[in-house]
C-alpha cells in the first residue's frame, strides 16, 4: 500500500494499493505490444499526439497543479508553471522531432550512406517527486516522439502526480498501453528493468540510487540515461552587477524550496565584493515568506518529506560545527508540515559539509575567494558536475571561464534552467547522457547506419 501524505500538514492524503506481479506483467506487456505498432508509425504522426498532450495538459492545468502542490508542497504558482513548461516542451518536440529524426546523409564510398534513428523500444523512467509532471514529460514527450513506450516508475509520494500522467496520455489519444505507471515499491524496481521487454532506462534522482540502477542496467547492458544530484557553483567575480547577482542567487537557491538538481547551492564569491553581497542576498532571503503552499502569497512551501528536511538541518547543524557562520534560518518551522525556514550559511569552505554533500532543500552556502582562479578551483572541487553559473560584467571573460567549469551546463549572467531546445545533463557523479534539444531525442534511438553499395 502507498500512502501519500501531504508535506504541508503531515497527515495523509490518499492510500493506494500496489500493483500486483499480475498487474505489472500485463502493463509490460501491454507497452511492449503498443510500442511494436507505435514504433513503425511516421513521425509526422507520432508527433500529433504530443500537440494533444500540451492541450490536456493546459485544459486541466489547476489540477494538475493542485495535485503537485498537495503532494509534495511546492507553491501553487510554481506548480502551474511547471505543468505550462510541460506543455511547451510537447509543442517544441511535435515541431522538431522531424528534422532531428530525419536520415542524415553522409557522404562515404558507397552510393548512399545515412544514418536512421530507429526507436528501442520500452523506456522504463523511474522519476523524482521534485518536478513531478516535469521530469517525466521531459522524459517521455521526445522519446515517444522517436517511436518509444514509457512505463513510469514514480516516486511513490506523488501516486497521483503519477496516476495523472497516465490518464493525461490516455485522453490525449496515446495507444492504449504505450504510457503506464506502475505503482511499485522501489524493492521491485530491478525485476521490471530485468525484464526482457524493457529496452532502457532513465532515472532521475539520488547519485545513490543512480550508481544501483546503473550497475543493475550494466550487468543486462540495457541503456541509460542518469540524472543525478548536483551541488552547483554559483560564481560572483569582482566585475559583477552584484546587485542583479544577489537578486538572481535567491531565485537561484529558493525556487522549489529548493528542492532541484540545478539549483545553486554553492556561492562563491571574490571576497572584494562578498560583503555587498552577502548584505543583499540575505535582504531578499529574508523577504521570502514561508507557509501553506496554496497561499498565493507564500513563496516557500514546506519541504516534500520529513525525513528529507531532517537530512538537510542535520547538513546545516554539521556545517555550522565546522565553523560556517549561520546568518538566517537553520530550523525548522515550529508547526504542523515539513517546513524549514530559508537559511543561509556565510564563511563556508570547500571542506565543510555544506560545500562538499548536495543540500536538497532552502540553504545557500557562501563561499568567500580570494580571486578568479581560486573560485574556479573552487567551483570544480566537487564530485558533481550539473550546472553552474557565473555572474562577471566582462561576457567575453564569462565564456573564457565557463569553457573551465567541469559541469554539463554554464550560464553566463543567467539563472540555469533546463530549456527543451538546449540540452541537459550531468557529468561526474551527476549522471551521464542529455535529455532534451536534438541530443535528447536520440538518446533513446538507434542510430543506426544504413550503407548502401
Ligand atoms: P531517490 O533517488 O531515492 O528516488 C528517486 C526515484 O528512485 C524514486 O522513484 C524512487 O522510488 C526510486 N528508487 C529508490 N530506490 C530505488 C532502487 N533501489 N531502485 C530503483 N529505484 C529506486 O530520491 P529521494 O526521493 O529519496 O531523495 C533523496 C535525495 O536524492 C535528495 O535529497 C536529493 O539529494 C536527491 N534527489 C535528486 C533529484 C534530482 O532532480 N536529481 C530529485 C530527487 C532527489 P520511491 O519513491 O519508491 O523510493
Amino acid at each position: 500500500m502507498i500512502v501519500t501524505v501531504n508535506p504541508a500538514t503531515g497527515r495523509p492524503i490518499a492510500e493506494y494499493p500496489l500493483h500486483s506481479s499480475a498487474d505489472v506483467e500485463k502493463r509490460i506487456a501491454g507497452a511492449y505490444d503498443a510500442q511494436k505498432s507505435w514504433g513503425k508509425k511516421p513521425v509526422s504522426e507520432r508527433v500529433t499526439l504530443l500537440n494533444n498532450v500540451a492541450e490536456v495538459l493546459r485544459r486541466h492545468k489547476a489540477r494538475y497543479a493542485a495535485t503537485i502542490t498537495e503532494e509534495m508542497g511546492k507553491p501553487i504558482a510554481e506548480a502551474e508553471a511547471e505543468v505550462e513548461k510541460c506543455a511547451v516542451t510537447c509543442e517544441f518536440y511535435a515541431e522538431s522531432a522531424g528534422k532531428f529524426l530525419g536520415d542524415t546523409q553522409v557522404s562515404s564510398n558507397a552510393t548512399d550512406s545515412r544514418i536512421v534513428y530507429d526507436p528501442l523500444g520500452v523506456v522504463l523512467a523511474i522519476m523524482p517527486w521534485n518536478y513531478p509532471f516535469w521530469q517525466f514529460i521531459r522524459f517521455a514527450a521526445p522519446a515517444l516522439a522517436a517511436g518509444n513506450g514509457a512505463l513510469l516508475k514514480h516516486a511513490n509520494n506523488v501516486a497521483a502526480c503519477a496516476i495523472q500522467l497516465e490518464e493525461l496520455f490516455r485522453e490525449a489519444g496515446t495507444p492504449e498501453g504505450l504510457v503506464s505507471t506502475l505503482l511499485i515499491n522501489a524493492s521491485d524496481v530491478a525485476g521490471v528493468l530485468a525484464d526482457k521487454r524493457v529496452a532502457a532506462v532513465t532515472l532521475t534522482g539520488s547519485t545513490e540510487v543512480g550508481k544501483i540502477v546503473a550497475s543493475q542496467a550494466a550487468s543486462l547492458m540495457k541503456k541509460q540515461v542518469l540524472e543525478l544530484g548536483g551541488s552547483d557553483p554559483f560564481l560572483v567575480l569582482a566585475d559583477a552587477d552584484v546587485e542583479l547577482a544577489a537578486k538572481m542567487a535567491v531565485k537561484a537557491r529558493f525556487s522549489n524550496t529548493g528542492q532541484s538538481c540545478i539549483s545553486s547551492k554553492r556561492f562563491i564569491v571574490d571576497a572584494t565584493v562578498a560583503d555587498k553581497f552577502v548584505g543583499l542576498f540575505v535582504e531578499g532571503v529574508n523577504q521570502l515568506k514561508t507557509g501553506s503552499p496554496t497561499d498565493r502569497n507564500n513563496t516557500i512551501g514546506p519541504m516534500a518529506r520529513e525525513n528529507l528536511r531532517d537530512a538537510l538541518h542535520a547538513q546545516v547543524e554539521r556545517s555550522v560545527q565546522e565553523g560556517a557562520t549561520l546568518v538566517t534560518g537553520g530550523r525548522a518551522v515550529d508547526s504542523e508540515g515539513y517546513y524549514y525556514l530559508p537559511t543561509v550559511l556565510d564563511n563556508v569552505t570547500p571542506q565543510m559539509t555544506a560545500a562538499i554533500e548536495e543540500t536538497f532543500g532552502p540553504v545557500a552556502a557562501i563561499i568567500r575567494v580570494q580571486s578568479e582562479e581560486e573560485a574556479i578551483a573552487v567551483a570544480n572541487n566537487t564530485e558533481f558536475g550539473l550546472g553552474a553559473a557565473v555572474w562577471t560584467g566582462d561576457v567575453e571573460n564569462g565564456y573564457r571561464v565557463a569553457r573551465r567549469i567541469e559541469a554539463g551546463a554554464v550560464f553566463v549572467n543567467g539563472l540555469v534552467a533546463s530549456d527543451p531546445r538546449l540540452p541537459f545533463g550531468g557529468i561526474k557523479q551527476s549522471g551521464y547522457g542529455r535529455e532534451l534539444g536534438e541530443l535528447g531525442i536520440r538518446e533513446f534511438t538507434n542510430v543506426k547506419t544504413v550503407w548502401i553499395g
